[in-house]
């Protein structure tokens, strides 16, 4: 689904933050993007979204390099990818149901879909009774999971999450990813950057480590070797 070919990222300022990094990530996968702040893996999730372009290499989405993209098909590459933020970034003055359907409307779903798939998507997240509510009203845990249905709603091939789990208690963080394994038990590819490495150790997925932009092996603890 997804190829960097040897791709470096340098800021204008000169940051160097990827260098070199080729990988494949394939339809289907749950792939961890660890390494330590500062490492890339925004940029990394950047680049996949095309809200930053490789100074060097190829970011091959589907077949095609998305630094061709026509300013159409930019727009069905982020319909096809859903983005998910350490600070969830919802509407303030907006409700729950709202926020959601944003998503729809942006993609020009016309309102009795809209009226359909939201309480379809908030249900999945288990957040139904909160469609009316505000994000202020909600605890943190909750604004994860809309911030999840927003990014699920136009039915992504693939969910990026950007440390999911960063401003989330112990409980929170175990039912975000327990939602994040559901949906890609259901045939949705899931890339999560992360420094919870706990999570990542008890999962046994697929780990893309990254260090000072480079790709690094990644070495798992063994006392963290038992199973899920
Ligand atoms: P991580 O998500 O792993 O913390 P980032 O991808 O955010 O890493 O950052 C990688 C490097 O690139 C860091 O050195 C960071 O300071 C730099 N960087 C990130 N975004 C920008 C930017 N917009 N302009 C300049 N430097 C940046
Ligand atoms: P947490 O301990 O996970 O942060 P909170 O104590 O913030 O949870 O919230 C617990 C419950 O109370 C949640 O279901 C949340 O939706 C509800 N809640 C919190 N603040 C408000 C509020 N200002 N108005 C209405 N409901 C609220």
């Amino acid at each position: 689904m997804i190829r960097f070919y040897n791709v470096t990222k340098v800021y204008p300022n000169g940051a160097k933050a990827l260098v070199d990094v080729t990988f494949t990530l394939n339809r289907g996968e749950f792939v961890f993007v660890v390494g330590p702040s500062g490492a890339g893996k925004t940029t990394l999730a950047k680049l996949i979204y095309r809200e930053e372009l490789p100074t060097r290499g190829q970011v091959i989405f589907n077949g095609k390099n998305i630094a061709r993209l026509r300013p159409r098909e930019v727009s069905l590459l982020r319909r096809q990818v859903g983005m998910v933020f350490q600070d969830f970034r919802l509407l303030p003055r907006k409700t729950v149901f709202e926020n959601v359907a944003l998503a729809l409307e942006i993609t020009g779903q016309p309102w009795r879909e809209i009226k359909k798939r939201v309480p379809e998507v908030l249900s999945r997240v288990g957040l139904l009774s909160k469609a009316n509510s505000f994000p202020y009203q909600l605890s943190g845990g909750e604004q994860q999971r809309v911030c999840l249905a927003r990014a699920l709603v136009n039915r992504p091939a693939l969910v990026i999450a950007d440390e999911p789990t960063g401003n989330l208690d112990a409980e929170n963080a175990r039912e975000l990813i327990r939602l994040l394994l559901e949906i890609n038990r259901d045939g949705t590819t899931v890339l999560m950057a992360t420094h919870a490495l706990d999570i990542v150790n008890v999962l046994q997925k697929r780990v893309i480590a990254l260090d000072e932009g480079r790709l690094v092996e990644y070495a798992m603890q063994e006392s963290y070797r038992y199973g899920t």
